[in-house]
């Protein structure tokens, strides 16, 4: 029998389209606390942090600590109620995630959305992928680039991080897998430009979500 191996991925920006939503999300929040808001382009260079992370730089100069509080709040809970609106699987990814399953391949996904939202979005969006390991930001579960979810996600798979892979978006997703040992594949279509991504030295830079397949 071949040595198991095993594909992680991040999912916004990765697996799922999910700007749009969280951008109406951010903005419907911040509107209504009477601050200024932005356009999609600027949400989406906020991205890839975690939530915490948005907020701040969603506030820029209004971050004070009660702004940034309430703003959290508000967010998490519209996006909790909006984060599938939307939301879509990129081209190919479906049809990608068949192929690795047929080939015995062992999949999981480490985001750093909050883990409820995570785990909503996974079985919403991809309710018959065979996910071994699904998880968002946890207490136990510190934020990309922290490696303690991916190197999680390895010994829940039962492989090693040496046959594993990790599919990301944004150069936290590469640090993340540098920082946890396994090869790392930037990928160009989701929240970052490809020369962005390419600064940050991935294994791999792919273009479409079927340029993964050769490299398992
Ligand atoms: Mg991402």
């Amino acid at each position: 029998m071949a040595a198991p191996r095993a594909v992680i991925f991040d999912l916004d920006g990765t697996l799922a389209d999910s700007l749009a939503d969280i951008a109406a999300s951010t903005n419907a929040c911040l509107a209504e606390a009477g601050l200024p808001t932005h356009d999609a382009a600027t949400v989406r260079s906020f991205v890839g942090g975690g939530i915490g992370m948005l907020v701040e730089r969603a506030l820029g100069p209004h971050a004070t600590p009660q702004n940034t509080e309430r703003l959290l709040a508000a967010i998490r809970s519209h996006y909790a109620e909006h984060c599938t609106d939307e939301t879509r699987l990129y081209d190919g990814v479906e049809a990608t995630l068949a192929r690795l399953d047929a080939q015995d391949v062992r999949l999981g996904v480490v985001s750093n959305k909050p883990d409820g939202m995570t785990q909503h979005m996974v079985a919403t969006l991809m309710p018959s992928v065979p996910f071994g390991f699904v998880t968002g930001e946890r207490p136990d579960i510190p934020r990309k680039p922290d490696p303690t979810g991916i190197l999680t996600a390895c010994s829940t798979l039962g492989v090693p991080p040496s046959a594993a892979i990790y599919v990301g978006d944004t150069a936290v997703d590469v640090e993340a897998s540098r920082a946890a040992g396994l090869r790392s594949v930037a990928v160009a279509w989701g929240f970052r430009d490809r020369s962005v991504l390419a600064a940050a030295k991935p294994d791999h830079l792919i273009d479409h979500p079927r340029d993964l397949l050769p490299l398992v």
